[in-house]
């Protein structure tokens, strides 16, 4: 089976085809991502309709790059799959619409995915990891710990009741002045601070369960940034690193103790082999990817994390997400719609509305 996925739901346009069959299991046979960050820079986030106009551009361009990369055509596919939420619904639409199009040009059927059931199924695609396993899912706009009993079927176990840590990291990332996409920058500066500089809270971690809260943080972070701007308002260096060593190190110990628990209602399960994934922009963090996998490896529990290139938003991941609903024998056709919010574990019975 051979699948192209399209992927605009923020602010990046992304085409890629992934293959799969029983011999040689998942292969990416092509990922292309073009962003949008500079567009986007001057306005301090992601402005909807500059996007959308951006995906209706460059998706034309990034199908033909990523066949071409593939070294097919369009009609050597079994498939299309397009990620039709949750998202910027102007972005959403540009995708479906594409894939629309291409459909009704080639024949080929319509896969519409769910943009946070691409990030889940991931470590299959990239590990071949068995069922169920446990995820924590840790994005720009989400934050969750999902066992995953099967491609249509994630179990919630908790999550952030605020923030996500992903924009949590934007933010910070504005307060002290570093550039956006903050993930990578507030990481970055963290590698030369001292996390215990500054001391911030880990909120709800005295709280049962598995749920989360960032947003006291970023207010913790915005006071302590004040503490330390100098009399003309600027901030030195050595507080930006520190800074973000400390707001990095409290979302880090947060995540970390979260997942202890998690792990605990997912050993209940007895899986056959217990593994630990974990998926979505923020799982490139280096410092949060050790964090889990000594929590993993405590538990006797085996870690798995996608290349940086697979954490963040791209076409592969939709593909391959489409691949595992055609394998079911799941399609859409011409009246799939583009949903702006679409949890996951209402995704379960009917994956899509207008699925067959
Ligand atoms: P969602 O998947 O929830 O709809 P999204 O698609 O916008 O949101 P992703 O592309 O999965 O989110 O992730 C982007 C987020 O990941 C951004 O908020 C970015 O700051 C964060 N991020 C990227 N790299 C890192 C990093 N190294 N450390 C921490 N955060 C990171
Ligand atoms: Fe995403």
């Amino acid at each position: 089976l051979t699948l192209l996925g399209i992927e605009s739901s923020c602010d990046d346009t992304a085409a890629a085809v992934v293959r799969w069959s029983e011999q040689d299991g998942a292969q990416i046979l092509s990922n292309h991502v073009a962003g949008q960050e500079a567009l986007h820079a001057d306005f301090g986030g992601v402005v909807p309709e500059i996007a959308a106009r951006a995906h209706t551009e460059k998706l034309d361009h990034m199908v033909e790059a990523a066949l071409q990369g593939a070294g097919l055509r369009l009609k050597d596919c079994d498939a299309i799959a397009v990620t039709s939420g949750p998202g910027l619904i102007g972005g959403v639409l540009a995708g479906v619409m594409c894939a629309k199009g291409l459909s009704l040009a080639s024949g080929l059927p319509l896969v519409g995915v769910n943009h946070l059931a691409g990030h889940a199924l991931t470590p299959r695609l990239t590990d071949g990891l068995p069922f169920p396993y446990l995820m924590l899912l840790v994005s720009g706009g989400h934050c969750q710990f999902l066992i995953v009993h099967a491609a249509d079927r994630f179990e919630r176990l908790g999550g952030t009741i605020d923030d996500a840590p992903g924009e949590a990291f934007d933010k910070i990332a504005r307060i002290l002045g570093l550039p956006q996409p903050g993930g990578p920058s507030v990481e970055r500066a963290a590698l030369e601070g001292d996390p215990k500089a500054f001391a911030l809270p880990r909120p709800l971690l005295d709280r049962p369960g598995c749920d989360m809260s960032f947003s006291g943080l970023k207010t913790a972070l915005l006071r302590a940034r004040d503490g330390a701007l100098a009399a003309d308002g600027s901030l030195a260096r050595a507080d930006q690193c520190n800074l973000s060593a400390s707001f990095q190190a409290a979302i880090t110990d947060v995540l970390a103790a979260k997942t202890k628990r998690a792990l605990a209602a997912y050993a209940a399960l007895a899986p056959a082999v217990p593994t630990l994934a974990v998926a979505g922009g923020v799982a490139a963090n280096q410092t949060i990817r050790a964090a889990l996998a000594a929590q993993a490896e405590s538990a006797g529990v085996r870690f798995t994390a996608p290349p940086l290139a697979l954490c963040t938003d791209n076409a592969a991941m939709i593909a391959w997400a489409g691949l595992e609903r055609f394998r079911l024998g799941e399609s859409d056709d011409l009246t799939l719609s583009a949903r702006p919010r679409w949890p996951l574990d209402t995704a379960a019975a009917p994956m899509l509305g207008s699925g067959k």
